[in-house]
């Protein structure tokens, strides 16, 4: 049974991977493409609430076990539904083993750095979820599409010279180095059409309450749409490792772009395994020891305690 659902959840994910090595157009992804194991909505509402109790379930042995650490790149354009992906993905997790961190403009501070700094400070520790909404691949997406923000970055000019393929070999290498050292590193890329874009920019304008999710300049950003897609297809070609490869996942309908970027955290989660760990011999007796010393201490039918609280143990006493 489990093993039919790992393999499922591996069959629905497998078109969306980009094959390492493999030179990609993201025009030739499609944001409303179908499955067959989703049809419909209600399917893939029930199929979202699987994904989240699975991830729960997974988590909770992910910190229990305290060995690995799984960080998910979430990158998207401007109104792809990063934050509601989140939302809704991590609903089941428990927040003490999930850690977002979201990446915007840099700071003076970390511009004075070389330009993972700010990432690496970032990372999840063993036992965790580390959520990047943005994340590194800013450094060979926006950064490309506006020249002038590598200017701010202070390179050395010998640092500049063929700078985007030197960025993509050193983020394969330090992602390369994650994963040796058991941090699995999990890549999803929404991908929105232009004319879901500008109906989601719409809406921002249009209902109050989404008022303050729009900004003028994400109008100005959607003018250098094509910029954008060949600098994600560039990214794609060249960073879509066997130790890290990026998932293509359709999000012109939101909660297809959730199952999916459920389905890719819960296919890691499964190939990862965390296990409960298992008591020794010895501790299993302290155990029994431990509760034949509890069971003692009881309440009788009358409510009374059968023991008089220790006195160091006495609220407020001093140790
Ligand atoms: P929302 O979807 O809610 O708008 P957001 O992730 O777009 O969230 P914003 O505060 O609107 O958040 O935008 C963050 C901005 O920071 C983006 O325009 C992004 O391109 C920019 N940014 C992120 N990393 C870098 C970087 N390394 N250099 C320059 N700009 C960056
Ligand atoms: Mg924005």
């Amino acid at each position: 049974m489990a093993d039919q659902r790992a393999r499922r959840i591996s069959e629905f994910i497998e078109p969306l991977r980009v094959r390492p090595g493999r030179s990609v157009n993201l025009r030739d992804f499609d944001p409303r493409r179908h499955s067959k194991a989703v049809r419909k909505k209600k399917q893939g509402r029930e199929l979202l609430q699987t994904g989240i109790a699975m991830l729960a379930d997974y988590q909770a042995r992910l910190a229990a076990q305290d060995t690995y650490g799984v960080l998910l790149c979430l990158q998207a354009l401007d109104a792809g539904g990063k934050d509601g992906t989140i939302r809704h993905v991590m609903s089941g997790v428990n927040p003490q083993g999930v850690h977002v961190a979201g990446f915007k403009v840099p700071s003076v501070e970390e511009l004075d750095h070389d330009y993972l700094w700010r990432y690496a400070a970032r990372l999840p520790a063993r036992g965790d979820i580390g959520i990047f909404n943005r994340s590194h691949y800013e450094e060979v997406l926006v950064v490309r599409v506006h020249p002038e923000l590598l200017d701010r970055q202070k390179l050395p000019p010998e640092s500049r010279k063929k700078i985007w393929h030197r960025r993509y070999r050193e983020i394969n290498d330090w992602e390369h180095y994650l994963v040796d050292n058991g941090f699995r590193v999990v890549k999803v890329f929404l991908n929105l059409s232009y004319e879901e874009q500008r109906q989601r920019f719409l809406r921002r304008i249009d209902v109050p309450e989404r008022n303050w999710k729009f900004s003028a300049a994400d109008v100005m950003e959607r003018r250098r749409w094509n910029d954008y897609q060949d600098a994600f297809s560039e990214m794609l070609s060249h960073t879509s490792t066997s130790w890290a490869p990026w998932y293509v996942v359709p999000a012109d309908r939101k909660w297809m772009g959730r199952i999916c970027t459920a389905a890719i955290l819960v296919h890691t989660l499964i190939e990862l395994d965390p296990q409960f760990p298992t008591v020794s011999d010895e501790a299993r007796a302290r155990l029994a020891d431990a509760r034949t010393e509890l069971m003692a201490q009881a309440p009788d039918a009358g409510g009374h305690r059968n023991h008089r609280v220790p006195a160091g143990a006495r609220h407020g006493a001093a140790v």
